[in-house]
């Protein structure tokens, strides 16, 4: 599931930077890290601590205020992408923890199974696709360059 999880921050990222026509590495950046963060529970209340509403708002306040409005839709996007990814699953997540430890989700499959297989390539189709759209309207060097020279 965490490759699953990088790309469809990822695709999260590239949809809205098409759908904004724009392309900042720090929005790149807060996305790939919002779809990472969430697991950082996992020695802790795995899919508790880090999975619920009032984490994702705390967090995206807290870019918010370091990175701006963009910065913060990019990460609550990409964080949120992460939730509903975990919800799909069987094992649900805490999404009102600390006010209750049920766990809610949609419980379609497991983590590894042959559909989180398909989900990861259907996103990583569609994330290609989108990236060259996106980067055939902008300069690609020029973009490295923000990255390499901030
Ligand atoms: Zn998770």
């Amino acid at each position: 599931m965490k490759k699953t999880h990088l790309i469809a921050g990822l695709l999260t990222w590239i949809t809205l930077s098409n759908y904004l026509k724009l392309l900042e590495p720090r929005t790149l950046l807060l996305s790939v890290v919002a779809t990472i963060f969430p697991d950082f529970d996992i020695k802790f209340k795995h899919r508790a601590l880090f999975h619920n509403i009032f984490a994702t708002l705390i967090s995206t306040a807290i870019v918010f205020l370091y990175f701006g409005t963009l910065g913060a839709i990019f990460f609550a996007l990409a964080y949120f992408s992460h939730l509903l990814l975990d919800s799909l699953t069987k094992a649900g997540v805490s999404i009102l923890y600390p006010i209750s430890k049920r766990r809610y989700g949609f419980r379609l499959f497991r983590n590894g199974s042959l559909f989180d297989k398909f989900l990861f390539l259907s996103f990583t189709v569609a994330f290609t696709l989108l990236f060259i759209k996106r980067f055939s309207s902008v300069k690609f060097t020029e973009f490295l360059k923000e990255i390499l020279l901030p």
